[in-house]
């Protein structure tokens, strides 16, 4: 027979954190979370009242910075309390609803999200099927407007799961504003580390996360809204189904200094710290030294004797994709060099590759130094021949202005 206390839950005996974390930090060059800087880790220790003049400052603040990240205009900057995906899901639930025509170019695993949010809304979905390692083809997208007429078109600028750059991003925006519909770009790993221009490029809602290009924290993200988007978002006649996530109600907190949910103040607080960050380094200044160390890590990659997964036509900068040589597996690879080597790096849903991140803090001389010698013993030790003396001179070279690509240029 059971008492009433052996039938209660027991208090459980479980490890400090101190014992179940490293003793010295991994150094996170995957594809996100991304190291953070110490005033974003600070302010993340903060715990403020979420109401009230000092935080609406702070979102005055992060609504200024932001729309110079996003440069926009658009008075419709709001942050969301989750993941990149949960800005995904807030800009596809408040733009499309049952029967709204949605086109999505899908490049792989984070585009395709955008196209099953929409579907979990009632959208009607016409996908855009890009092969691996291809962006897709303006014909093609101005063929898919002719015949779906979509009134939304969602395209991912950096697809982080393929490592594919979707380099005519513009251009596809002008296309889909040509034919009247709305323009939604997935701007996760590539915001502040390339250029995007939001209201120049007539984009209409934009996201990203905090934990990549922005180097803040996961969990706190960013959407920005073009006039039009937020009129058709107004002018819907079914409420949106997502509470959380419905930007009129989140319009009270990130514009009328209300109450909508408890902020993550704390995350909000990193935010505004890592936004302060890109504007004291202007986005000038932030795009020349990603596309500076994202070049030297390729070239030191390619001279240990490794391929990178995509063609130079179509390859992102702010993650890079290696091809994993024969025999090893790309589970392999990850956990030894974490365990030998404490540099954390990334698989890729089923993909032959490992992933190396170059978003905001992971372009960083030293890292790139540690990643790469990282990278080459890992092989060696697992028994693929790589030439690491000439990888990290080839990377030396190309941060030191007398690589490959100096030459050419
Ligand atoms: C990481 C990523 C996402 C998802 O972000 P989460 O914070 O994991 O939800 C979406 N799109 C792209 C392009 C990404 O790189």
């Amino acid at each position: 027979m059971s008492t009433s206390s052996s039938a209660s839950v027991p208090c459980p005996d479980v490890e400090s954190l101190d014992a179940i974390l490293p003793e010295e930090p991994l150094l996170m060059m995957g594809a996100g979370p991304v190291p953070i800087p110490a005033a974003v880790a600070k302010a993340n220790a903060i715990v403020i009242n979420h109401l009230g003049g000092t935080m609406a400052k702070v979102v005055d603040q992060v609504k200024t910075m932001a729309r110079y990240v996003f440069q926009t205009r658009s008075k419709w900057v709001l942050g969301v309390a989750g993941p990149g995906s949960a800005a995904m899901e807030m800009a596809i639930c408040n733009l499309a609803w049952n029967g709204t025509r949605m086109l999505a170019i899908q490049n792989g695993f984070f585009s395709a999200r955008m196209a099953e949010m929409g579907r979990r809304v009632g959208a009607q979905v016409s996908t855009l099927e890009v092969p691996d390692r291809e962006i897709v083809a303006l014909e093609q997208v101005e063929a898919a407007l002719r015949r779906e007429r979509p009134e939304i078109v969602t395209i991912v600028q950096g697809e982080t799961s393929n490592t594919v750059w979707n380099r005519h991003l513009k251009d596809v925006a002008a296309l889909a504003k040509a034919r009247g519909a709305l323009v939604i770009v997935d701007a996760v790993c590539t915001l502040s580390t390339m250029p995007l221009e939001m209201d120049a490029w007539g984009i209409d809602a934009v996201i990203t996360g905090g934990q990549k290009g922005l180097s803040s924290i996961p969990g706190v993200s960013l959407i920005a809204f073009s006039e039009a988007a937020w009129q058709r978002m107004k002018g819907r006649d079914a409420p949106n189904t997502h509470w959380c996530l419905d930007a009129s109600l989140a319009e009270n907190f990130w514009h009328n200094a209300g109450y909508h949910y408890t902020a993550p103040v704390s995350g909000v607080l990193a935010l505004h710290e890592a936004l302060r960050l890109v504007c004291a380094e202007t986005l000038e200044k932030r795009f020349a030294r990603h596309h500076k160390c994202s070049v030297a890590l390729q070239e030191g990659v390619t001279a240990l004797g490794l391929n990178l997964y995509t063609p130079a036509a179509c390859r992102l900068s702010s993650v890079v994709g290696i091809e994993v040589p024969q025999g090893l597996s790309p589970g392999d690879i990850c956990a030894y060099i974490s365990r030998q080597h404490q540099v954390e790096i990334s698989g890729s849903f089923g993909l032959p590759i490992v992933r190396i991140g170059q978003m905001g803090e992971q372009c960083r001389e030293h890292n790139l130094f540690r990643t790469l010698h990282a990278l080459g013993r890992t092989m060696m030790e697992l028994g693929a021949p790589v030439d690491l003396p000439a990888g990290v001179a080839a990377l030396e070279k190309s941060l030191s202005g007398s690589g490959r690509t100096a030459a050419r240029q």
